[in-house]
């Protein structure tokens, strides 16, 4: 990370060494930069990104996967995707203006995290506790999140910008049974792995009460309702006529969006049991058994409600419940034409996409550095602009992640633009409906 760190000082000269811009390291190896504009009057806004990657072992990879290696118009790396792009990005884009002599008018800052894949305690948290001590307030923030999907919602055939306006929040229970340990040939009537298994499940061991208990299907109740009434005109025949009358179809496409695991996620609060250990020793009967459990939070409903939900479901005083850590779903951000960075991105995904036939709010499923700055602004979205296609999605987090040169590309300018586009400081009369565009 250091040598990250270093790495784009050296590639970047203009941007480390413009008078009007601030280079800080939050946190050992964040980077906070304060680029100074022209006009004090207008109100600063944020770019995030994150260098810091998941692991990849160069096991199945078809280059090694911090090689970068560049085949037949794709660069191959752990973090193309998710989230260097973003980070190299931001600043390739600055440099371009820099070297053109282009002085911003409105201030912005560039965060790049260091430990978005682990929460961001260390980067991202810092850095927004940083701004909030000097009193800034932002316009708005972009990070990662969500991008440019194209043949990924069924039934939409045509590029759609989707734009998260908000996160699922998250819990993550531990379930604990404690009994007495005994020698396993008396054994007692219930072992802890069997009470623990009873809780989360009835039939089976473990997992099912909970599992078999989906926590509500939230359809209409979320941002995903919004998201539905934007694209319906995008839909082919008969979609196009269900998604735009909501009022009468909602319950069958709540039904339908249940079906698939990735469209389920957006209407529930998912439940998933993702650690089980009990047991020491083959003729030992187990003194405890513990079993965790992580929750992505439905906007409409709170991390309270949630552990409210599990403890009513599991109803058993031998197993106990403990929090370990939670946050509630993310405020939804304002979503209008009127609003500046809602007319911005779509402005700008017009001026370098073309092809995008609508620019959609969405709900980000994961979680991303943005979260922790809350306290900055409340106009928070998430969307690399970045054109996916149904097969980069595995990729992302897995094996042979890339980006092809011609995207990469696409999202230098779509910055570029961008940082010119906000330097507009009186929005241009609302016109086009997002779905319009
Ligand atoms: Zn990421």
């Amino acid at each position: 990370m250091a040598e990250f760190g270093n790495y784009i000082q050296k590639v970047f000269p203009a941007v480390f060494s413009s008078e009007f811009i601030q280079h800080e390291i939050v946190g050992q190896y964040s980077h906070l930069l304060t680029v100074q504009g022209s006009n004090p009057d207008m109100l600063p806004y944020m770019l995030l990104a994150h260098m810091d990657v998941v692991p990849a072992p160069p096991e199945g990879w078809d280059f090694p996967p911090f090689s970068a290696a560049e085949h037949e118009g794709f660069i191959y790396g752990r973090g193309t995707l998710d989230n260097k792009n973003s980070a190299i990005g931001i600043l390739q884009a600055l440099e371009f203006l820099l070297r053109r002599n282009y002085r911003p008018r409105r201030s912005f800052y560039i965060g790049i995290g260091h430990d978005e894949e682990v929460s961001g305690w260390k980067g991202a948290m810092k850095m927004a506790a940083l701004l909030e001590a000097r009193g800034v307030k932002l316009s708005f923030i972009l990070d990662e999140g969500s991008a440019i999907l194209d043949g990924i919602i069924a039934g939409v055939e045509k590029p759609v910008a989707v734009i998260a306006i908000t996160e699922k929040g998250s819990i993550t229970l531990n379930f604990t049974v404690e009994k007495e340990p005994g020698h396993s040939s008396f054994p007692p009537k219930e072992t802890s792995i069997g009470i623990l298994a009873a809780a989360m499940s009835s039939a089976d061991l473990l997992c099912h009460r909970l599992e078999q208990n989906p926590l509500r299907n939230l359809f209409g109740h979320g941002p995903e309702h919004m998201t539905m009434e934007h694209l319906a005109a995008e839909f082919r025949f008969p979609l196009n006529l269900i998604m735009s009358n909501l009022w009468l179809f909602s319950p069958i496409v709540s039904r339908i969006l249940a079906w698939k695991p990735s469209t389920n996620a957006l209407i529930r609060t998912t439940t998933a049991v993702t650690m089980f250990n009990a047991g020491i020793k083959v003729n030992v009967i187990p003194p405890s058994a513990r079993a965790t459990v992580n929750f992505r939070i439905h906007s409409a409903e709170t991390a309270a409600e949630v552990l409210e939900a599990v403890r009513n479901t599991v109803a058993d005083d031998r197993v106990r419940i403990d929090v370990v850590d939670a946050f509630d779903p993310l405020p939804i951000s304002p979503w209008d034409d009127q609003t500046f960075g809602v007319h911005v991105f779509q402005r700008t995904i017009l001026d370098t996409f073309p092809d995008v036939v609508s620019v959609v709010p969405g709900t980000c499923i994961g979680n991303t550095d943005s979260r922790h700055f809350t306290n900055v602004t409340n106009a928070i979205y998430r969307f690399n602009p970045l054109l996916l296609r149904p097969e980069d999605l595995p990729r992302i987090h897995g094996l042979n992640e890339r980006i092809s040169v011609e995207n990469y590309e696409k999202q230098v300018e779509f910055l570029f633009q961008l940082i010119k586009n906000c330097d507009i400081d009186e929005l241009p009369e609302p016109h086009v409906k997002s779905h319009e565009l």
